[in-house]
């Protein structure tokens, strides 16, 4: 008797645990732990991943798994671990950490077919397939193949593939192909009558462009000709009409030149050292490369890798979704080809499923992705890089709250391979974790051919108020502006602003309220007119004179991109500007197109968000401009500080990076405020002690651990109450040294009609806190589950909101 313990796609508390099933005779053989499967649960019957197989169990009335819904395992044995560790460590249920682990196209909704993958004649599968090249999962379970068939699987004779049952999200386009060869096309051409003068040109057009399929939109803008004519060549029978899905795989199509290993710099080989120490040795070490901006961090990475492949291992390397760009990905295809998978957004579901197949199948041994590639199914790692190990992209914010280093760290353990954090602006955890000896420091001081680094300027944007200049620009700005434009060079403008919180801040001295208790900016709330803390609750009216300068010109402060774009098209109406934010990139390739425009010099000016800071990389920008500094700055979280000078030093670092020399602008309220003036300098040294002081003093991380805990409800009283007992309850029950903020507002206070309370959690050693934490959802499971009450419970949160 064969005994599968699953874990049940149903997401509550109280079915996170293995259920027992008894595996039936026919699949004894089959089956195997990692696979899904379909198994009764109360009426239904639920989809479930086997996490072990057993021979004994003590539930007494078992029931048999209905059907196996894979063919092969699609989590191996460190994966099915990792998914339990993952799920102790962020407190989410077991289900919703294997979920995250596989691609969207494994998901239930999609169809899964059998596809002969050889035509060498084989008896076997000719009579099990017929005719036909494929044959669909329900057909082939029904006449019990599915033994069979994972055998050819294994052969590599077959092969599974998801198709995407719902068409109707997708995306089409009509695509025309024209059926006639070259020869009959002449004829016709010749024999259309003089009036049909249109469908010659459509005729001629696809003479000169042969035999593919082109999208009907673009045969209309090249031969001006209207839709009609087209559906009559259609009708004519000269052309078979057909929608294709619109989203091709960027790189498909592209070759990517060879590149070659350069020869490194002294700093390059003094880094590569100890990382070529680590493979050889087969032990973990993790990394931290800081390197400056153009320093080389990539090539260490190339090399690195290289050596992992040439031992027969595999490499993950994770990039900020934001720097996947075409560019990004040229460097590892051009120097890797096609042993290089690429995992990000961009893909539709079912690229994205062929690249991960190509992991599976051993085709591809680097894998180039987002946050999620972590996951990666290889079984021989040799090497995990994370780019931009700063970036708060690493971070899920959904269930499971993970972030992608730990669980680097976790993989390298049981590979026994290096890990390496590369950043210019190291985040202050790993930077610390480097001083501690916890980390290896690799430090890369010099650009490469020691390129200057851009001279940067701070405006203080009081004075220009003192001088009577009220615009958005300063005086200098502006003028470097009209210069570049004269001089046909580019700009990038740059306007921080994110989230929706807006503070009040005194345009005469650049005073912005704090709160007293947290060392945290207040936010402004536009409808009670009231400044509240939303770590501890603290609430204060906004004052009428700045309580540093008695100055009157104290108020909310926030510019959009929108209002700046309008500006520039008053001020200087011959500049081309390019907008990127987020309404400008919610369409799918958009932002690739945006700076594909940008790259061709078809604008002038870029203007953006944080999305245009990183990965640019284009020769004629000399001027880069930040429009204020300071809106991040007094974002209610306590890396504001933080955050502006890793954005600060990266959107400098656009500037000037070829022949051309850059410069920068910093416009600011606060010119003196440390994270602005080290940025200016890039002096990443003294900002980091600085900050270290203030962590300090604030008792934040890296000193303290957190754990943000969001209550939200539609009944206010209930997210109060719920709150306050939350909080008592953790006072009670964590030790005297764990400090204990709230209940307090969120900073997004309604989301949805739904009322948020948080509390925070600082901690530095509390072994029990995650037990606590769960035996505080299990005692609310109730009301979670059927009265729409959410908790949130964030471990080492990055969003304070
Ligand atoms: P980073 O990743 O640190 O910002 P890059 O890897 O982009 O720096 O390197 C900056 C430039 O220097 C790139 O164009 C890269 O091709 C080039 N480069 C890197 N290493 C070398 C080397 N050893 N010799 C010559 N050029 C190099
Ligand atoms: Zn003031
Ligand atoms: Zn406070």
């Amino acid at each position: 008797m064969r005994i599968a313990s699953v874990i049940v796609d149903v997401p509550t508390m109280n079915t996170d645990k293995l259920f027992d099933y008894l595996v039936p005779e026919q699949w004894e053989e089959f089956i195997q732990p990692g696979m899904r499967v379909s198994v009764p649960f109360g009426p239904r019957l639920i989809q479930g991943f086997i996490i072990e197989l057993k021979e004994h169990t003590e539930v007494m009335k078992l029931k048999s798994i209905h059907e196996p819904l894979d063919i092969y395992p699609v989590l191996n044995e460190e994966l099915l671990n990792l998914g339990k560790w993952l799920s102790e460590q962020v407190l989410c249920l077991k289900i919703s950490a294997y979920q995250a682990m596989l691609p969207a196209a494994m998901k239930a909704k999609y169809e899964k077919v059998f596809k002969r993958i050889d035509d060498r004649t084989n008896p076997f599968l000719d009579e099990i397939f017929g005719n036909k090249m494929e044959l669909k999962w329900d057909a082939a379970s029904e006449r019990k193949l599915l033994p069979l068939l994972q055998q050819e699987i294994k052969n590599g004779t077959v092969e599974i593939k998801y198709l995407v049952k719902n068409k109707a999200n997708k995306k089409t386009i009509r695509v025309i192909k024209c059926l006639l060869t070259n020869e009959e096309l002449l004829q016709t051409i010749e024999g259309l009558s003089q009036n049909a003068l249109k469908q010659k040109k459509v005729l001629e057009y696809f003479l000169q462009n042969g035999n593919e399929y082109i999208p009907v939109k673009q045969v209309q803008e090249v031969t001006g000709v209207a839709p009609t004519t087209i559906r009559s060549l259609i009708s004519k029978g000269y052309f078979q009409e057909e929608n294709k899905e619109e989203y091709r795989d960027p790189y498909e199509h592209r070759i990517f030149e060879k590149t070659k290993p350069f020869q490194l710099t002294e700093e390059q080989s003094m880094a590569m050292e100890p990382i070529i120490r680590s493979i050889e040795g087969n032990y973990q070490e993790t990394f931290l490369l800081n390197g400056v901006t153009g320093s080389g961090k990539t090539e260490v990475y190339l090399q690195s890798i290289q050596s992992v492949l040439d031992k027969g291992k595999e490499a993950i390397v994770l990039v900020p979704e934001i720097s996947l760009t075409p560019q990004m990905v040229e460097r590892f295809k051009g120097r890797f080809g096609n042993d290089v998978a690429v995992l990000h957004s961009g893909l539709s579901i079912g690229e994205k499923y062929d690249e991960w197949r190509k992991i599976e199948r051993k085709e591809a041994r680097v894998v180039v992705g987002a946050r999620s590639a972590i996951f990666a199914p290889f079984e021989n790692l040799g090497i995990i890089i994370i780019d931009e190990e700063h970036e708060n992209s690493y971070k899920q914010e959904e269930n499971p709250r993970y972030h992608a280093r730990d669980i680097a760290i976790y993989r390298g353990k049981l590979h026994q391979c290096p890990v390496i954090l590369g950043s210019a602006t190291p985040s202050l955890e790993s930077f610390a974790r480097s001083q501690k000896g916890v980390y290896t420091l690799l430090s890369m001081k010099k650009r490469m051919n020691n390129q200057a680094l851009p001279s940067v300027s701070i405006v203080d944007m009081r004075e220009e108020l003192r001088e009577g200049n009220r615009s958005m620009f300063s005086r200098e700005l502006f003028e470097k502006l009209q210069d570049r434009l004269s001089k046909k060079e580019q700009t990038v403008l740059f306007l921080n602003r994110r989230g929706h919180s807006s503070f009040v801040m005194c345009r005469d001295c650049g005073y912005v309220l704090q709160c007293p208790h947290c060392e945290i900016s207040l936010t402004y709330h536009r409808f009670t007119s009231q400044m509240k803390c939303h770590y501890c609750g603290y609430e204060a009216s906004v004052p009428s004179v700045c309580p540093e300068c008695d100055s009157e010109h104290i108020r909310y402060f926030g510019t959009g991109t929108q209002k700046v774009e309008e500006e520039l098209a008053k001020l200087l109406p011959e500049a081309k500007v390019i907008r990127m934010d987020v309404d400008t990139t919610s369409r799918k390739g958009a932002h690739e197109r945006l700076l594909q425009q940008f790259q061709e010099g078809k604008a002038d000016i870029l203007l953006g968000t944080q999305m245009i800071a990183k990965g640019l990389d284009f020769p004629n920008i000399t001027l880069v401009g930040v429009l204020s500094a300071d809106t991040m700055l007094h974002l209610p979280d306590f890396r504001a500080s933080e955050k502006t000078f890793q954005l600060l030093t990266q959107v400098s670092g656009r500037a000037g990076r070829h022949h051309l020399a850059g410069e920068v602008v910093i416009q600011t309220y606060t010119p003196e405020h440390y994270s602005v003036e080290l940025a200016g300098k890039q002096d990443y040294d003294h900002f980091y002690k600085k900050e270290m002081m203030m962590r300090k003093l604030g008792s934040y991380p890296p000193f303290y651990y957190l754990a943000l805990i969001t209550v939200s409800h539609e009944d206010l009283m209930k997210v109060v109450s719920i709150t306050e007992k939350i909080s008592n309850y953790l006072h009670s029950k964590l030790s005297k040294e764990a400090i204990i903020l709230g209940p307090a507002t969120s900073p997004i206070p309604k989301i949805n009609n739904r009322y948020r309370y948080q509390c925070l959690i600082k901690y530095k050693r509390e072994p029990n806190l995650t037990q606590q934490l769960r035996h505080l959802l299990e005692h609310y499971q109730q009301q979670i589950t059927s009265e729409g009450l959410t908790i949130n419970i964030d471990v080492n949160p990055y969003m304070m909101m």
